[in-house]
């Protein structure tokens, strides 16, 4: 085992500060990565406040990594120390279960490996995150990031930029399909890049009067006022998929009306209490309401390979991981254009 540094909290009313905590050493399957940047998903936020209530402290967040290989071990063939690389929000699963073998490792039956807040296969005690200097990671969870790539903005593609492409293939976005992203934050700007490139027409739903603009430069077609129920009105029974990326608690029951009898409407923002729901919309139109988590390993690296066919990455803010506790608060007043990334150059011993 070797000690790394990193920021974290060691409590859920503790701001974060730099600690040092211990890793696993470089195994036969491992790839040892020197973290570039890392992305601030509201995820991060949630799981150092234990609003999920599954946090374990110290709790060192992160989960939109990008980085240069700096060691692999004997077994690894596919990458070379040097190569840029990326790692998700999962670094290990069962590998066995239905769900795995169909590449679907974030749904894995016996419960991925997150990348913080797991427990570590090899020496037990939990994961730590991106928000470090280096991390250690198995070889069957580690990404390519195609030539080219600006890194900043390729981090939050790692888990912004999954969650959205997953629904969005699943639910076959593309030419003649009406989409509605909630949110223009994180995961909401990214999806209404993604699903523009797919070919759908797209619509936002924003609470914010000042991201009108902004939307329609992110790809949007229309970007609809959720808070007017004029603007709202208009568009009854209109859409094929609608994914809702808030994190906060709000009312489903305007979206439902909006979508098409028997189309889907797909809930990836987290709230940290339960979203109460009125169940009449789903019925009277054989409505669907589902969920979503991330993507899987291949569906990620496809999606990286698209974004840079596209020419597709976030839209960041880059700070030294000391603005970190600013950056959350920040978020949480839905002030970010649109994602952190933190240049970890900053992370000094
Ligand atoms: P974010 O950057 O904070 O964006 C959330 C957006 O939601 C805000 O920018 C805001 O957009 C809107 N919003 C915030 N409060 C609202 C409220 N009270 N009512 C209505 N809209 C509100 O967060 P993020 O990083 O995109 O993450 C969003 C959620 O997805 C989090 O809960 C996160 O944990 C979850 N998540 C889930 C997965 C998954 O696999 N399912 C993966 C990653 C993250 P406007 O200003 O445009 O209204
Ligand atoms: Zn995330």
């Amino acid at each position: 085992m070797a000690n790394y540094i990193g920021f974290g909290a060691t409590a859920a009313d503790k701001p974060l500060s730099q600690l040092t905590f211990t890793r696993r050493d470089v195994g036969g399957d491992d790839v040892k990565i020197d973290i570039l940047f890392c992305g601030v998903c509201h995820s991060d936020l949630h799981f150092v406040r234990n609003e999920w209530h599954n946090a374990v402290y110290p709790a060192v967040p992160g989960h939109e990594i990008v980085g240069r290989v700096a060691a692999v071990g004997a077994n690894v063939r596919d990458f070379n120390v040097g190569d840029h690389v990326g790692v998700g929000c999962i670094v290990d699963s069962c590998r066995t279960c239905p769900s795995c073998r169909e590449g679907l490792e974030q749904y894995c039956e016996v419960g991925m490996t997150g990348t913080y807040g797991g427990t570590d296969k090899v020496i037990g005690g939990q994961t730590f995150g991106g928000y470090s200097n280096s991390i250690v990671v198995d070889r069957g969870y580690v990404l390519k990031i195609p030539a080219g790539m600006n890194l900043a903005s390729t981090a939050p593609l790692l888990c912004a930029g999954i969650t959205m492409y997953s629904p969005l293939r699943h639910w076959k976005a593309g030419p003649g399909k009406k989409v509605g992203i909630i949110g223009l934050g994180g995961l909401g700007h990214m999806g209404v890049k993604l699903s523009h490139a797919m070919g759908a027409g797209t619509a936002l739903f924003t609470t914010s009067a000042s991201k009108v603009e902004d939307g329609h430069r992110l790809g949007a077609d229309l970007v609809i006022l959720s808070k007017s129920t004029d603007q709202m009105a208009q568009h009854a029974r209109s859409f094929d998929l609608i994914i809702d990326t808030v994190a906060a608690e709000h009312d489903l029951s305007p979206y439902f009306n909006l979508l098409k009898r028997d189309a889907v409407m797909v809930q990836v923002g987290a709230p940290e209490r339960p979203l109460p729901i009125n169940v009449f919309p789903l019925i009277l139109q054989r409505r669907h309401f589902a969920g979503s988590c991330i993507g899987g390993i291949a569906e990620t690296q496809e999606m990286l390979d698209f974004c840079a066919a596209k020419n597709i990455a976030a839209d960041v803010e880059v700070i030294p991981i000391q603005k970190i506790n600013e950056a959350y608060a920040r978020m949480l007043k839905s002030d970010v254009k649109y994602r952190f990334s933190i240049d970890m150059a900053s992370l000094q011993a």
